[in-house]
């Protein structure tokens, strides 16, 4: 409690919050993160492998037939309170960047405006060939017509997920600005991220070394709490609750 209090009075002070998300602010929406012991997403074939650049490439009818099935749900999830709280600190100006490794496009869909993206979004596909942009669903739908694996409409290229793959670099706008932007800030706060996948994890380095004061929260510990200014492991769902009420008291 002591923790929540003081987490409270950090945001109530901020001017400039930087939140750093993971797969975990999204499991109360209904989307399973890859790390939980109890995450149902990969029971039978490893994400790695599945989402290397080379499996894409080398047999892609496999990989959408997979894809599909696995994450059309992701298309209908919808932002939670977490995510909403987030957009509701923007609006007061008081963020200065959302940064998520996510993909499934939920900050978007509440509302946050400064984002950034480092690994991409599943709404959203591109031609290998003419880098036409189209949506997901629509190659759902080429998908369900028999054609897989699906091709653009212009060149007949192939479609990829606009999502960063293993093997892959990240978007460098995107990486940059994020590193910019974890040192800009006057908060840093990581919320539902294991902090193992590199180099998205560097960033709380960064703030902690320009003198950012530094927020993990997560259901489970991470690799980072020891430099971690407040660390709380509890499921966001409540820390949310919880923070929304005393910042309202
Ligand atoms: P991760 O799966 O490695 O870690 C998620 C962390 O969130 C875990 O440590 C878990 O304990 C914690 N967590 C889960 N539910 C929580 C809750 N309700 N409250 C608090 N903590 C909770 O995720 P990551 O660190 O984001 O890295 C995984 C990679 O997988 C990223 O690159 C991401 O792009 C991708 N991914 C994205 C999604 C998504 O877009 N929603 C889902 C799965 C994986």
């Amino acid at each position: 409690m002591e923790n929540l209090k003081e987490l409270a009075s950090l945001i109530e002070s901020s001017e400039k919050i930087v939140f750093f998300t993971g797969a975990g602010i999204s499991t109360e929406s209904g989307i399973p993160d890859f790390r939980s012991p109890e995450s149902g997403l990969w029971n039978d074939k490893n994400m790695e492998d599945f989402f290397g650049i080379d499996n894409f490439l080398n047999k892609p009818e496999e990989f959408y037939e997979l894809f599909m099935r696995k994450f059309e749900m992701f298309l209908r999830a919808e932002p939670n309170p977490s995510h909403n709280f987030i957009t509701e600190l923007e609006r007061k100006g008081k963020v200065l960047s959302v940064i998520t490794q996510n993909i499934d496009g939920l900050h978007q869909k509440s509302g946050t405006k400064n984002l950034i993206e480092l690994h991409g979004n599943i709404t959203n596909a591109y031609c290998l060939k003419c880098n036409n942009q189209i949506k997901t669903k629509q190659t759902f739908n080429m998908i369900k017509k028999g054609i897989n694996p699906p091709l653009c409409p212009v060149c007949n290229g192939l479609i990829k997920p606009d999502v960063v793959f293993f093997g892959e670099n990240l978007p460098a706008k995107a990486l940059d600005d994020a590193v910019e932007k974890s040192k800009q800030g006057d908060l840093f706060i990581v919320m539902g991220s294991s902090l193992v996948v590199m180099p998205a994890a560097l960033m709380p380095g960064y703030a902690k070394s320009a003198g950012v004061k530094v927020v993990i929260l997560n259901k489970m510990p991470t690799p980072y709490d020891s430099m971690a200014d407040i660390v709380i492991n509890e499921k966001l769902g409540t820390i949310i609750k919880n923070i929304k009420e005393l910042i309202d008291e």
